[in-house]
């Protein structure tokens, strides 16, 4: 990773993902602008990079890689323009890696067994508030994907509200690029485990999109989009 990077350029990709999102908001009938947050996806590029767009007021960073995480968030850790980021983890967790997981992020998407959230719940120090929750959702029934199949999701989510270090927010999906009814299907299962439990206050988070689906994902109800190479560039 080096830290040298095109300033203006950077700059250039990102106010364009933030006009396509908001444009999206407004083309979704009866969403307001601002009613989705942009994940900014920094895996494989350098804390210079996250810096620099923390300073332009982005807020929300998402890491894949544990390792490579905690070396940015440490680094970023002491410097003035970098204080108010939210860090998600969106990679696959390993059961060694929970606790890692629960004293550094503010959020994980990537939540899809109770082994692990159960771990994250003891794990996660008490004078930090809780650790947001998202269930993935593996909405393809894909073999070699991860996330919780939508059979199991209402049984998942009953134990995930008894942990009071998590805070559930709602679900995560990516899915196969084939499946154009994905997005409509998992706004489906969001909004009726809001109507099964009205007292999951705080559940409020669909995420889904990426690069080369915002849009789409905005108009079938996401809250949350993760992009990485569309404002980063590819990564190597
Ligand atoms: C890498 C990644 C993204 C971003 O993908 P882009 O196509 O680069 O926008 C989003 N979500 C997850 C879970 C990822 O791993």
């Amino acid at each position: 990773m080096t830290n040298h990077f095109d300033e203006q350029n950077l700059l250039d990709h990102w106010q364009q993902v933030n006009h396509q999102v908001m444009e999206a908001c407004t083309n979704a009938k009866g969403r307001e602008n601002g009613g989705v947050d942009l994940l900014a996806v920094s895996k494989t590029k350098p804390a210079e990079m996250i810096a620099f767009l923390a300073k332009q007021g982005q807020r929300d960073f998402g890491e894949n890689y544990l390792q490579e995480a905690l070396e940015k968030i440490k680094a970023l850790q002491k410097r003035a323009e970098a204080t108010h980021i939210v860090w998600h983890y969106i990679g696959h967790i390993q059961r060694n890696k929970t606790r890692d997981i629960a004293e550094n992020f503010d959020w994980v998407q990537t939540v899809e067994r109770d082994i692990i959230a159960k771990r994250l719940h003891n794990q996660r120090p008490d004078d930090l508030a809780p650790l947001n929750v998202l269930i993935q959702v593996n909405i393809d029934n894909e073999d070699s994907k991860s996330g919780c199949l939508p059979e199991a999701l209402p049984e998942l989510v009953a134990t995930i509200m008894e942990y009071e270090r998590l805070q559930l927010r709602g679900l995560m999906i990516i899915p196969a690029q084939a499946d154009t009814d994905a997005f409509a299907r998992t706004k489906q299962l969001f909004d009726d485990i809001k109507k099964v439990h009205p007292e999951l206050r705080a559940w409020d988070t669909l995420s889904m999109g990426m690069s080369g689906d915002m849009t789409a994902a905005i108009a079938h109800g996401a809250t949350m989009v993760r992009v990485g190479s569309a404002i980063f560039g590819a990564r190597n």
